[in-house]
């Protein structure tokens, strides 16, 4: 709990420094492998003081989903290169090819709009083309690949980078040997079919670092985009801390706006909530129950761990409810979350909720 009333609530307090340190330990001990790291900002809307502290620990580029996020780092004198990881829409070419110095790729369509609007503003812009490994999200069937890389390389203005792959996001397919060294060896067969050396192997995201810490042959595996890892410090495989990096660089303030003794189970003729089935409810008396001005809106109220001997009991658009322990708590009292990814994400999106800067 705290009271501080000079400091707007509900906010997300974020720790810099933390963040950073996160960074530096995964560069550095990526930096022995050969893997070089792309910093992804789109947990944070492409917050400016998180990409420059980003790029301070050393990470080579930075990386977004969104064009919007790319502007803002843009607007705020980011001139690393930055690479835009989903591929782009057809409506977005314009802003892709001005801010993003490359873009993951899977459909030609998109490249071939990419070469032209490059060649009108005498740009050159990078494609990374995205390999299907399995997850089943974005990706180039592996027996297509060559076809694409052929008549990417025929565009002018577009400068073909490398290829990379992406598990563990829409199926959970776990980074491995196995399908790592598919990346690996389609990129030694396109070397050896065009007579390149490509730049980028991109093998994925913060779910491949136990992957890449462990394995003793990564292979041409020389670059990761990571988010989760530094900003959380946690294996998203696992969601266990990562040894060394600080788990609580985010912290959720949410305030107490009603304070009473209640009886845990509700009374009248029950219906669907405002979010769905809920739960049952386990029978636990008449207990001290809080009521915070923060909802779905703002976060995901399933995410968050309350402070020790409290429980959160329910939730709606606005409100969260939580059990409080023996002690009565005031109104107007201060109550600090630990958000996961998904909580993290919704909060930092969130318009409502104060983003504030610690050291
Ligand atoms: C979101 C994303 C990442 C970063 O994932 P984390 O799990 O946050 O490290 C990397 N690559 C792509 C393509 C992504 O969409």
């Amino acid at each position: 709990m705290s009271d501080d009333k000079n400091l707007k609530t509900p906010r997300l307090e974020i720790n810099l420094h933390k963040i950073q340190e996160n960074a530096r330990i995964l560069v550095e001990n990526l930096a022995v492998k050969g893997i070089s790291v792309t910093g992804i900002t789109k947990a944070s809307l492409g917050c400016p003081k998180i990409a420059k502290v980003l790029l301070s620990a050393g990470v080579n580029a930075l990386g977004d989903s969104r064009i919007q996020n790319i502007m803002r780092m843009r607007n705020a004198d980011i001139t690393a290169p930055i690479t835009l990881i989903r591929t782009p829409m057809m409506s977005q070419i314009e802003q892709v090819v001005e801010h993003a110095t490359i873009s993951f790729n899977t459909e030609l369509d998109v490249i071939n709009a990419l070469s032209e609007s490059a060649q009108k503003v005498g740009k050159n812009h990078g494609i990374i083309l995205m390999l299907e490994l399995g997850d089943l999200r974005e990706g180039i069937m592996p027996e297509d690949i060559e076809g694409i890389v052929s008549k990417t390389l025929e565009l002018p203005n577009i400068k073909f980078k490398g290829i990379g792959a992406n598990l563990a996001c829409r199926s959970g397919v776990v980074p491995d040997a196995k399908n790592m060294k598919e990346l690996s060896d389609m990129a030694n067969s396109l070397d050896a079919i065009f007579g390149f050396k490509m730049d980028i192997v991109s093998g994925g995201n913060s779910a491949n670092l136990g992957w890449a810490l462990k394995s003793l042959n990564i292979g041409r595996i020389n670059n990761l985009c990571l988010g989760e890892s530094f900003l959380l410090g946690l294996d998203p495989l696992t969601r266990k801390p990562i040894e060394g990096l600080y788990t609580s660089a985010f912290t959720l303030m949410a305030e107490v706006i009603e304070s009473k003794i209640k009886p845990t189970k509700p009374w009248g003729k029950i219906g669907q909530s405002a979010f769905g089935k809920l739960p049952p409810i386990k029978e636990q008396g008449n207990i001290s129950q809080i009521l915070l001005a923060i909802g779905e809106q703002d976060t995901d109220p399933s995410g968050l761990t309350p402070p020790l001997g409290m429980e959160i009991l329910g939730a709606s658009s606005d409100h969260i409810i939580v059990k409080a322990d023996k002690h009565s708590i005031t109104i107007g009292n201060k109550i600090s979350f630990k958000p996961n990814y998904a909580a993290l994400l919704r909060a930092m999106t969130s318009p409502f909720i104060e983003k504030c800067f610690i050291s």
